[in-house]
């Protein structure tokens, strides 16, 4: 059985939003046309507390898409984004989600943030979305959505060391940095990751 695990298509990255990915929403009908294709969709949510400490406002002296120590975690200092609640943190409208079974929310705790599906940054907590898939017999899934260096990346990871076969749909997806993503995407590949 395979998934599609649609990862953060939510306004704040979307144009306009507070953390755009440039052209982020033109994957938008892709991932509804490929949804009809899998045993099940399902979905995630990026969703903060306002005072999260992944953000750079709440350290005077760090900037926007600095690095910094977050207890003990490499972190990006990001701004303002996905605040439960807000509009912001709102699945963009042209998302069909009548297939979408269960979303999935991740980055609740202030202390840490959470880049993938799975797990927040430390692995200290599950979202339990890899017993929700095996459950229903899942042994492969596609990822799609934003942002292809971050969320959607991190989230494949964790989908390959959970045992899916995994694959990243290269056309469904956008990146904040397609240099980094460039690196990332290699060493997903060398872990045995497919990008279709
Ligand atoms: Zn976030």
């Amino acid at each position: 059985m395979r998934a599609l695990l649609i990862i953060d298509v939510q306004h704040d990255f979307l144009p306009g939003g507070s953390l755009a990915v440039t052209d982020g929403d033109s994957i938008i009908p892709v991932i509804n046309g490929l949804q009809k294709n899998y045993d099940l969709v399902i979905a995630t949510q990026d969703w903060h507390p306002a005072d999260h400490g992944s953000f750079a406002s709440q350290h005077p002296d760090i900037n926007v898409f600095d690095q910094f120590d977050l207890y003990g975690l490499e972190q990006v200092a990001w701004p303002d984004h996905c605040i439960q609640n807000t509009e912001g943190a709102d699945l963009s409208p042209l998302l069909n989600t009548q297939l979408v079974e269960a979303i999935f929310r991740k980055g609740t705790s202030k202390e840490i943030d959470s880049y993938s599906a799975f797990f927040d940054n430390g692995k200290k907590k599950s979202t339990g979305l890899t017993g929700y898939l095996r459950e229903r017999d899942i042994t492969e899934l596609h990822l799609c959505g934003l942002a292809a260096d971050y969320c959607v990346y991190f989230s494949a990871l964790d989908s390959l060391e959970a045992g899916f076969q995994t694959a990243i749909i290269s056309k469904a997806t956008k990146a904040i940095d397609k240099t980094i993503y460039m690196d990332k995407k290699e060493h997903f590949l060398q872990l045995g990751g497919k990008i279709l």
